[in-house]
């Protein structure tokens, strides 16, 4: 049986990493799909359990020294115990790797000193051959070249570990890391100065050092032991977004039980419940009010700062906060079935998920660890090669080693890596920030390369709240029994103009009579009996089908003021019309203006009457109307503007559309209220504002902008970095990059890959 896991990954430090894992996974026997995320430390495995399961990966893995951890839990529908566990272990990665910070705090602490006097050693040396300061007396050089052995076995022995072990893995299984390639790089550099220190007479005649490569053992391993610190303490910044969102979570409720207030333990509520809520407190699960009103702080979920008025009959959400009043709710949705837990959820998997950008970086990271040892050794055999006959064979060896070491240290695909992946955490987490949910970095990436953004008009250009204008009667029925029918057959619909229709009714307390046999005709309206007496109402569609016909100058005149009309008939008679009109939404005409800014252009899809959307189109400045559109037709209406070669996002209320935003390149749903379908669409907008699709969009080219300056940082780094330290530029300008400047130059790109991602969180939509 096919199953998904994810599981935790131990032993990664860097994008070659991944790749090493997600190719040794993907050779072993019934797997059908890896992938690998190297900043959250995570596999997604598809694999057939009846033929593998964990122990196998991991016999795989640890010689290669990764290991799988089951996680907490499964991606099945959780229970309420297990969501806490989620929740806390989450908490307990966090602490994890807090102590592996701290851990490596340590170390750098203990190697720092020892790097800065090795560092001063150095430039005293190359001052003195310049004859800027005076040379080191024989005795105290004599002191140190006894010394430095020490101490770079001090260091070996302090952070050493990883890199040694790379050389181990790379001798014993021929596989390589960057782990193998520091390794190599320092060790060679060690046990060459060991051999040259311990037999000095010996080889006085053949060989005259200069300098010798302790101190570059030293400071390499402490600067490339640094940047993985400054790293790891970054990268936990990337991801505190759901940090956040956890911390959002209420851990007691106060639960009405037998008449009185008790306190309990958030996991104790169950549906049903009414919970008392607090000034100041926050709302521990989703659910309706049912007594008092207040104003609501929705500002963490949706990102509207404005508290939201709550009275009875309206819904509330876990982690948002009553501001003064008081009020109880019935809670509806508890444990991993409130909004909050779906967001969590979501951004956890848009963060782990891969941007197609991704691709070229995995391929060459994948590559680069062989391509760069060979690149070493051609480099180390041609220095010898050439360089003996110019310049004598020690000053040749020291400089092909000087070479080999630089190019094995500075060519680590680490920046490669952490390019993407840092930035789609932090673009994700500030989106959700925002009130603006992402499915998955894919999503990201192809929404700022959209040219036509298609809007659905009720609901997402208009307040999808309309009210009655006008009525017009075509027979000789009364009012008040016209407005009865029409509202019996409406009070069965969902649709905003059946709203507005039985509001109507109640508003002016007309009786609704009873309805049978009802219907709802898709795209055009419904029918039912009443007395006996079958009716149908809708737009002219319906009485098209029924082949009836109407004033069309009536008609014209409601629509050419953007109303739109529906007709209630029986079999044989038209016996009215009632016009309804929504009103523009007040941010939808900025918003339509900042996407023509944007250059993209807007389009109106609406099932509604050709006028009615021609006329609220030209208030809400939209260049092309699309009306008159079945539910079907939408979606093939968005593969229409597709096959013209538009990339298409198409925005809507997520439950009717959702055919349509399926279809589009990113379907953009409106979460309006509490019922949020966030499954259905690539992007949710909660608090069903559209005036964050703007953002949305911005966030996406912002996001982009920085994995692509990332990609940008590494890539060239390593294409000038990898030839200046083989000494390709040595000939023309005299320039050998010295290992140390490696070792720094290394782990400085990582650390400003992750802080360039960081500064996505910074600005401002
Ligand atoms: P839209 O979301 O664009 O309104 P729909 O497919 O939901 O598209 O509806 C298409 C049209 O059918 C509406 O514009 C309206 O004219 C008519 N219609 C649908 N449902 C009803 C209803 N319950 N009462 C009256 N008219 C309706
Ligand atoms: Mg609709």
């Amino acid at each position: 049986m096919a199953t998904n896991k994810t599981y935790k990954v131990k032993g990664m430090h860097c994008a070659s990493c991944a790749s090493i894992v997600e190719r040794a996974v993907k050779k072993v026997d019934g797997v059908e799909k890896v992938s690998i995320n190297s900043v959250l430390e995570k596999a997604d495995i598809s694999f057939d359990s009846e033929k593998v399961d964990l122990g196998e990966f991991n016999k795989k893995l640890e010689p290669l020294g990764y290991s799988l951890l089951q996680e907490e839990t499964d991606d099945e529908v959780a229970s309420v115990a297990s969501d806490h566990s989620m929740h806390t272990g989450a908490k307990q990665s966090k602490d994890e790797k807090l102590r592996e910070i701290k851990a490596m705090r340590a170390g750098v602490r203990g190697a720092v000193p020892v790097a800065v006097i090795s560092i001063l050693i150095m430039t005293w040396e190359v001052l003195a051959q310049y004859s800027l300061v005076g040379p080191i007396s024989d005795s105290v050089m004599g002191f140190f070249h006894h010394l430095l052995p020490i101490l770079a076995t001090y260091i070996f022995v302090l952070l050493g570990k990883p890199y040694l072990l790379g050389v181990y893995r790379f001798f014993r299984y021929g596989k390589a890391n960057m782990d193998t390639l520091i390794g190599l790089g320092t060790s060679i550099a060690f046990l060459y100065s060991f051999v040259v220190s311990a037999f000095e007479e010996e080889l006085a005649p053949y060989l005259s050092i200069q300098y010798n490569f302790y101190e570059v053992t030293i400071v390499v391993i402490t600067f490339v032991a640094l940047g993985k610190y400054l790293e790891a303490k970054s990268k936990l910044k990337t991801g505190d977004a759901i940090e956040k969102l956890i911390g959002l979570q209420a851990k007691v409720a106060i639960v009405v039980r037998d008449g009185k207030e008790v306190e309990v333990k958030i996991e104790e509520v169950k549906h049903g419940d009414v919970l008392v809520v607090k000034p100041g407190q926050k709302i521990p699960v989703d659910g309706v009010v049912v007594e008092g009103e207040s104003y609501v702080d929705e500002a963490m979920i949706t990102g509207e700062p404005i508290p939201v008025k709550k009275d009875i009959g309206q819904g509330v959400v876990a982690g948002t906060i009553n501001t003064t009043g008081t009020f109880n709710f019935k809670a509806t949705k508890i444990g991993s079935e409130t909004l909050l837990f779906q967001i969590i959820k979501m951004v956890e998997e848009a963060q782990g998920s891969k941007a197609p950008i991704q691709a070229l970086a995995d391929k060459i990271s994948a590559v680069f660890v062989p391509v760069v040892l060979f690149i070493a050794v051609m480099a180390f055999g041609l220095w010898m090669y050439l360089g003996t006959p110019v310049m004598g064979s020690s000053s040749a060896l020291s400089a092909a080693l000087t070479s080999f070491v630089a190019i094995l240290v500075i060519a680590c695909p680490c920046a490669l890596g952490l390019a993407t992946p840092t930035a789609i955490i932090v673009g994700v987490g500030k989106g959700a920030r925002e009130g603006i949910l992402v499915k998955d970095a894919a999503t990201l990436e192809t929404l700022h390369k959209a040219d036509v953004i298609v809007m659905d008009k009720t609901g997402t250009i208009t307040k999808g709240k309309p009210e009655i204008t006008d009525i017009e009667m075509m027979g000789e029925m009364k009012d008040d029994e016209f407005i009865s029918i029409l509202a019996a057959l409406e009070s069965k619909s969902e649709h905003p103009i059946a709203h507005a229709i039985v509001s109507h009714a109640k508003d002016n307390e007309i009786a609704v009579k009873n309805v049978s046999e009802f219907e709802a005709i898709k795209g055009k309206g419904l029918k039912g009996s009443i007395d006996g007496v079958e009716y149908f109402a809708g737009n002219s569609k319906v009485l098209a089908d029924l082949g009836l016909s109407y004033d069309s100058a009536v008609v014209d005149r409601g629509t050419r003021q953007g109303k739109t009309p529906v007709f209630l008939a029986k079999k044989d008679a038209v016996l009215g019309i009632v016009f309804v009109a929504d009103q523009v939404k007040e941010n939808a005409i900025e918003t339509i203006n900042e996407l023509h800014r944007l250059k993209k252009k807007v389009i109106m899809l609406t099932g509604d009457n050709v006028n009615t959307a021609n006329y609220i189109a030209k208030l809400a400045g939209i260049d092309e109307v699309i009306a008159e559109v079945m539910p079907d037709d939408k979606l093939s209406a968005i593969k229409a503007l597709q096959a013209k070669g538009n990339i298409v996002v198409m925005a809507g209320d997520g439950v009717n559309d959702a055919p349509a935003l399926a279809q589009a390149d990113v379907g953009v749903a409106m979460g309006t209220g509490t019922d949020v379908a966030i499954e259905s669409a690539g992007i949710t907008l909660l608090g069903g504002d559209i005036s964050k699709l703007v953002k949305a969009v911005k966030l996406s080219k912002m996001t982009m902008l920085g994995i692509k300056q990332n990609l940008f940082f590494a890539f060239v780094y390593n294409s000038i970095g990898i030839p200046l330290a083989a000494g390709a530029f040595y000939p023309i300008f005299g320039w050998l990059l010295p290992p140390v400047f490696a070792g720094f130059a290394m782990a400085m790109s990582s650390v400003s890959v992750v802080s360039n991602s960081l500064r996505i969180k910074a600005k401002k939509l």
